[in-house]
């Protein structure tokens, strides 16, 4: 076991649904700390620049429109086995197949309305943190 970070977004449905606490009492309550934080509002191109993986799928403008259409919470969070741990508690992409407690079932609307980002993998997280966060952010004291 090893102390890890990911990388979460509180996506704008969960953000603008007074969801923020609830969805970071989960995490808090199953070991998972956050370590630096922004709330924002993406541009078109940071949106895009993010889900680039995506830019061939049918659903891609409509994933763009929704991740700009409010804020969203942007954040480290630090753990044992963060990444798989984080996978966990968000549960399925599309909330119909989330498990019961999972951050999806309990807050997503829909597949695209999904309540959370979460890195797939370390070297994801690696990259979505540096795409976020300046190095000298993601740290602990001042
Ligand atoms: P995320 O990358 O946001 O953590 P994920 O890894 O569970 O989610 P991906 O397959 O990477 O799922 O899809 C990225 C996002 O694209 C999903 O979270 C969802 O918001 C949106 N999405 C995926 N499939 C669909 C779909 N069929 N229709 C609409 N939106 C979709
Ligand atoms: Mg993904």
């Amino acid at each position: 076991m090893s102390i890890e970070k990911t990388f979460s977004i509180i996506k704008p449905n969960s953000t603008l649904d007074n969801n923020i606490g609830n969805i970071i009492a989960v995490f808090e309550k199953n070991g998972l700390r956050v370590s630096a934080a922004k709330f924002a509002k993406l541009s078109k191109e940071k949106a895009e620049g993010f889900y680039i993986e995506h830019k061939e799928r049918p659903f891609f403008g409509e994933l763009v429109n929704f991740m700009t259409s409010g804020p969203v919470l942007l954040m480290v969070l630090e753990g044992e086995n963060a990444v798989a741990k984080n996978r966990e508690l968000m549960g399925a992409t599309n909330p119909a197949n989330a498990a019961e407690g999972t951050i999806r079932k309990l807050y997503a609307k829909s597949v695209g309305e999904n309540s959370v980002h979460g890195s797939d993998s370390h070297a994801a997280a690696e990259r979505e943190i540096a795409y976020f966060f300046e190095r000298n952010e993601v740290v602990n004291r001042f």
